[in-house]
């Protein structure tokens, strides 16, 4: 509640074993230095699978302070996918050595679920300087991140657009805290680039086919982290249910412990679709099972969190304010990594195009 209150805290979270975790989660053992390699081996979190259990607990925990955890999420997810290596030494070196906060800067104003129609864009001057001018909105830690990506077009065509990395604090850049109902703590941001200077070797994946970075590169790391997005809705869940156990302990109230115990029940077999989602994103790549269960558990969270609230009568939200933080910050997970009707647009096309030869109106 404490980074509710004020999201400037989050400097103050993390000594905590949970914000540690992901303060250097996703490195590649390449861009560690000999004597960190071993740490943590028992979690990989470069794994969807490894990544979703931890994410369901740290949000059942607090989400709040799971999003405002430094470390290199999102883009570290882009950077080992398409950096070379001298990239991903440059990159990650700073993980290694105290907090660092990273942004992954896609969206913008007016072209949020449509990313493909981002203006932001990078000019090279004849000397071969890169610098990039545009507008972005809803960077989760944007006014905390001292490294991230953005995604900027140097040409009209969908295939110009590639994601480079960036400095936040570099001259030109300026960052502006939204403020929002819910999922406070992560401080998402509008940020402005006014003739921002990159490095040379800034873009992600220059030495690959076009085809295989920009747009289509952050599509496989949506893939990767979509999991963990529905494992986040379950967490918010599993966060409203354990505040409403411990304000029933101790209560004879054997009908709301039934409905109590109908909810723990659905909770836990929607962790079997999250751990099947990332399964399937660990071994194919393939996203749909995670777009049907982030949809699923964004929609439960939502309706979850309302219930509980009405197991504990109309003063639920006012007594606990937890409670109150979990509903609002369910909404806030409806919008991350693709809105609900996104999801079931991805769903129907890979049913409309698994279809190998269309039924004949004669078939039995
Ligand atoms: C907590 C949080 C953290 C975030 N972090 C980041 C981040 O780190 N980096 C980043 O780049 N962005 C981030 N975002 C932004 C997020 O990715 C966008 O909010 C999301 O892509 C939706 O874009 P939008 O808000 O512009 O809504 P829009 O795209 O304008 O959508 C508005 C509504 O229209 C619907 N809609 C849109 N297109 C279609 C369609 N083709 N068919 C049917 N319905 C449609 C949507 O479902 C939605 O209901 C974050 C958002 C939140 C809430």
């Amino acid at each position: 509640m404490l980074l509710e209150a004020e999201p400037a805290n989050s400097l103050r979270f993390v000594d905590l074993e949970g914000v540690q975790v992901m303060s250097t989660a996703g490195i590649p053992p390449s861009a560690r230095r000999a004597e960190q390699c071993h740490v943590r081996r028992e979690l990989d979190l470069r794994r969807a699978v490894d990544r979703t259990i931890v994410m369901e607990e740290l949000a059942r925990g607090d989400v709040g302070v799971f999003l405002s955890a430094p470390g290199p999420s999102m883009a570290g997810l882009l950077v080992d996918m398409l950096g070379t290596a001298h990239q991903k030494e440059d990159f990650f070196a700073p993980f290694l050595d105290c907090p660092t906060w990273s942004c992954f800067a896609l969206t913008e104003p007016e072209r949020g679920s449509d990313a493909g129609s981002l203006t932001t864009a990078i000019t090279e001057d004849d000397s071969g300087r890169l610098r990039v001018n545009g507008r972005k909105r809803y960077i989760g830690n944007g006014t905390r991140a001292t490294t991230g990506v953005v995604f900027a077009r140097r040409g009209k065509s969908p295939l110009s657009i590639g994601a480079y990395v960036v400095d936040p604090t570099a001259s030109g850049v300026k960052a502006d805290a939204l403020a929002t109902i819910g999922l406070r703590a992560a401080q998402i941001s509008d940020i402005s680039f006014e003739d921002v200077a990159l490095q040379p070797d800034a873009e992600l994946g220059a030495h690959l086919p076009r085809g295989q970075r920009g747009i289509r590169a952050s599509l496989q790391v949506f893939n990767q982290l979509r999991p963990g997005v529905a494992a986040l809705a379950l967490g918010v869940s599993w966060n409203a249910f354990d505040t409403v156990v411990e304000a029933l302990a101790g209560m004879q109230v054997p009908k709301l412990r039934d409905r109590l115990r109908c909810i723990e029940t659905e909770l836990l077999s929607s962790r079997e679709l999250v751990v099947r989602a990332a399964t399937a994103a660990d071994e194919t790549g393939d996203g749909v099972l995670a777009s049907a269960a982030k949809r699923s558990l964004c929609r439960q969270a939502e309706r979850v969190t309302l219930d509980l609230c009405s197991l504990l009568g109309p003063r639920a939200r006012l007594d606990n304010p937890a409670l109150d933080k979990a509903v609002r910050d369910a909404r806030g997970i409806e919008f991350m990594e693709g809105t609900s009707n996104i999801q079931v647009l991805n769903v129907g096309q890979s049913v409309v195009t698994s279809v190998r030869s269309p039924r004949r109106s004669t078939d039995r």
